[in-house]
């Protein structure tokens, strides 16, 4: 029996809470999931309750059998977490929170009204506002972002000032936006913040996100990041601050951009344990998901030390089909010393899906990034 009795549910159940089942079944943790039939955690929790993450009735199921709630993807039904919290639920991190970070807008404003920097932004709705919006800024090169429902990169646009002051039509987004200055990065980094309910608060140590230049996408996530001593305690102290000044209970990751100048700004925060975080499974005497499970079932934090470098590569499905896959080079890959596979038990793989990951330890990072591009050179997916 778990030794603190203590059942957690997951809203949703893909491979956020697949790890963290995966590191709490040694301590005999009983894990509900609310998510698909077909959810990466199905064969993993004792309750599987099949629904939609935004079906309150579904979501109160899952209360009813659980004494203690958190979620793994932002995109849940925040206005009925909010009623069971006002009922008395607890769930971690609180829905008033999720409620600042699932709209982009309320989020800026609350780093502006905190003094947490970040980019220069402005809310906008009708063509007009956009239109004003745009003579406030001094550069032409601007983001776009729709305030609620963006992920992965969805709903963030870069666009010209010039292109839609002569083309209305051109204006990216008809829903609620924000509007940031575009941050010329040196590098993109992120710290992972766990805090408990006494306020007993930690930080992983930096990441650094390696980027594809052609494909602009993330490659590798470098920890440490290789930044000087003073930028990696600038970022730590303000990803510190931020998770502090929303009050936040949880594991949070805080996504950071170092510009050329050397300033730090804060991106975002995630609520939950982040890809930037897979690699503290095998990296860190505590992992972000086990991190997690002891604020739910109240046990002290534990050490978030690194103990060996590591480079952590997603295993993205291939943009060539959709279906029933196989992965080659496996076996090659997982010959070689310190590499740990991850698979998420998605039985389809479909272009860019997250399908798993591999996390690559080594004494040294610069021994990793070789064993890490090396592994990445040999796994492939195939259609079956
Ligand atoms: P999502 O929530 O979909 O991940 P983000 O806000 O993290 O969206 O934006 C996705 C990516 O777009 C970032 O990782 C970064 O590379 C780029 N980006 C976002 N905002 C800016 C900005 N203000 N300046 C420069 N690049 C940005």
């Amino acid at each position: 029996m778990n030794p603190l009795r203590k059942k957690i549910g997951i809203i949703g159940g893909g491979q956020l809470g697949r790890m963290m089942i995966e590191e709490a079944l040694r301590l005999n943790i009983d894990f509900n999931v609310l998510d698909a039939a077909d959810c990466p955690c199905k064969d993993l929790a004792q309750n599987h309750i099949v629904g939609k993450l935004t079906d309150a009735d579904a979501i109160r199921k899952l209360a009813a059998i659980s004494d203690v709630l958190t979620y793994e993807i932002e995109h849940v039904n925040v206005e009925a977490l909010l009623q069971l919290e006002q009922e008395g639920k607890e769930i971690i991190p609180s829905p008033k929170v999720l409620q600042i970070i699932q709209d982009k807008g309320l989020q800026k404003q609350f780093f502006a009204d905190n003094n947490i920097p970040t980019s220069k932004f402005i809310l906008v709705e009708t063509p007009e506002q956009w239109l004003a919006a745009t003579n406030q800024f001094d550069n032409k090169k601007l983001v776009a972002k729709t305030r609620k429902d963006g992920y992965d990169g969805k709903g963030v646009t870069i666009f010209n000032v010039d292109e839609i002051k002569n083309d209305t039509t051109k204006i990216p987004f008809s829903q609620p936006s924000v509007i940031e200055d575009f941050v010329v990065c040196e590098k993109e980094i992120s710290v992972m913040v766990a805090r408990d309910r006494e306020g007993n608060i930690s930080t992983w140590p930096v990441v650094e996100m390696e980027f594809d230049p052609i494909a602009n996408l993330v490659t590798f996530l470098d920890c440490p990041s290789q930044i000087d001593t003073a930028t990696e305690k600038n970022a730590q102290q303000i990803a510190l601050k931020t998770i502090e000044a929303l009050n936040g209970i949880g594991v949070f990751a805080v996504e950071l951009f170092l510009d050329k100048k050397g300033n730090i700004l804060v991106n975002e925060i995630a609520p939950r344990p982040h890809n930037s975080g897979h690699h503290t499974i095998e990296a860190c005497y505590t992992s972000q998901f086990e991190q997690l499970v002891r604020i739910l079932i109240e046990l002290p934090l534990g050490s978030t030390a690194l103990i060996q470098p590591a480079v952590m590569m997603n295993l993205l499905g291939a943009t060539n089909f959709s279906g029933n896959y196989t992965l080659k080079g496996l076996e090659e890959a997982s010959a070689i010393e310190g590499v740990y596979v991850h698979l998420y038990g998605k039985r389809e793989s479909k272009p860019m899906r997250k399908m798993g990951h591999i996390t690559v330890l080594a004494k040294t990072l610069n021994e990793a990034k070789t064993k890490a591009k090396k592994v990445a050179s040999i796994i492939t997916f195939e259609k079956d």
